[in-house]
């Protein structure tokens, strides 16, 4: 299944739908796909697009799958064969990889930053919630409107008793870099 990882963490959403011929806007907007769209309604990022009329959203995978009218797994294997990427090789050594497990800080850590990031993001989408809807939306209120529902999900694990659940949260968001991700997306958004 890492053909999944592979093609995900090397193409963006964004470089995918030019590959293929949509036409981009530099802002990262271009027409939907997944409905009649007379304006660019779809918003292309690094990890993600999001439709803010159907509001459908997904990853490179999901883009293109629907792009082709194909299933998300040969979506990945066009991509990884149009954009040269390896899949072999690098699936032998991530499944060599031993799992770890995490430590209790790092547990705390993990859903200290999920529920940090949680809170930006609500902030984020009432503070930059367009207020012309021919306005171009903020990147900030595109991410919140994408990312909220599932972080605020994550968030609830930590609420619940079942601590097995909670440790093999912890562990694969730190094992798949969503974490560190999560991390910059903060920093930078800070920054601006
Ligand atoms: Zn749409």
């Amino acid at each position: 299944m890492n053909i999944f990882r592979n093609t995900k963490a090397a193409i963006t959403p964004r470089q995918a739908a030019q590959h293929y011929g949509l036409s981009v806007e530099p802002s990262g907007m271009a027409h939907c796909i997944f409905h009649d769209d007379r304006h660019p309604s779809m918003k292309l990022n690094d990890t993600y697009f999001y439709c803010f009329s159907c509001h459908t959203h997904g990853d490179v995978i999901d883009l293109v799958a629907q792009l082709f009218h194909e299933s998300p797994y040969d979506a990945a294997k066009r991509l990884a064969s149009d954009f040269c990427i390896l899949a072999a090789p690098q699936q032998k050594s991530m499944e060599a990889r031993p799992l770890t497990q995490p430590s209790p800080t790092e547990e705390r850590l993990c859903f200290s930053i999920l529920m940090d990031y949680e809170q930006c993001l609500q902030q984020w989408k009432k503070a930059y919630a367009p207020t012309d809807p021919e306005e171009e939306p903020d990147e900030r209120y595109v991410l919140a409107c994408y990312d909220l529902p599932y972080i605020s999900s994550l968030v609830d694990i930590w609420f619940q008793p079942d601590k097995e659940q909670q440790q093999k949260l912890a562990q694969a968001l730190l094992q798949d870099g969503t974490l560190v991700q999560i991390l910059k997306r903060m920093t930078n958004a800070r920054e601006e």
